[in-house]
């Protein structure tokens, strides 16, 4: 699994060009066909994505291209599950995010309930993220709880990414520097380390 840029041409031509790198290895991946299709569930309607599928040229491994609006195995699009998680933080309950975002309240739950088992972790991992774009960042002062801090790193580290390459939604950069595991029940693989 890479996660990629959402602009699917840009993508292709990445491929092509051989300026993808395989996670597993760092050699180059080329095209190897798509992978199934499925639905994403978005704010502005549902969105089929047939992602492009990778092979690697050192360790022969697959990969299927994910955009950066996805989380693994999430069927809702990233922004709504950042904007949930904003909301949580803020101090709403899931029953007014989920009627607010328009998904059924359990979905809202799972997410809040894996985030908040995840979030020393994700604190851990976002503020390496956000030293590696930005050395001469200061210390991230403590928001108050390990749920706050997690998302106040994850600001921190999208900050710095738009600092160094531009424009970018934050939960998209959050779905990039997580490979994707914002909510899995791995910890994230994300090679600045
Ligand atoms: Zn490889």
């Amino acid at each position: 699994m890479l996660i990629v840029c959402v602009e699917m041409a840009l993508v292709e031509a990445e491929l092509v060009g051989g300026l993808l790198a395989c996670p597993s290895c760092r050699e180059v991946l080329r095209p190897w066909g798509h992978a199934r299709r499925r639905a994403l569930r978005c704010r502005s309607g549902d969105r089929w994505l047939r992602p492009r599928r990778a092979r690697c040229r050192g360790c022969a491994g697959t990969h299927v291209l994910l955009p950066d609006v996805c989380l693994v195995r999430r069927q809702d699009e990233v922004p709504v599950i950042g904007a949930a998680i904003a909301a949580s933080v803020a101090g709403m309950g899931y029953r007014r995010i989920a009627g607010r975002l328009g998904v059924p309240a359990d979905t809202v739950r799972g997410w809040l309930r894996r985030f908040v088992e995840r979030a020393e972790l994700l604190r851990a991992h976002f503020t390496r993220c956000a030293v590696a774009l930005d050395p001469e960042l200061g210390p991230v002062l403590p928001a108050g709880s390990g749920f706050a801090d997690a998302v106040e790193v994850i600001a921190v580290a999208a900050r710095a990414w738009v600092l160094r390459f531009g424009a970018a939604d934050p939960w998209r950069t959050a779905s990039r520097l997580s490979g994707g595991g914002l909510l899995a029940t791995r910890a994230p693989a994300f090679p600045w380390a």
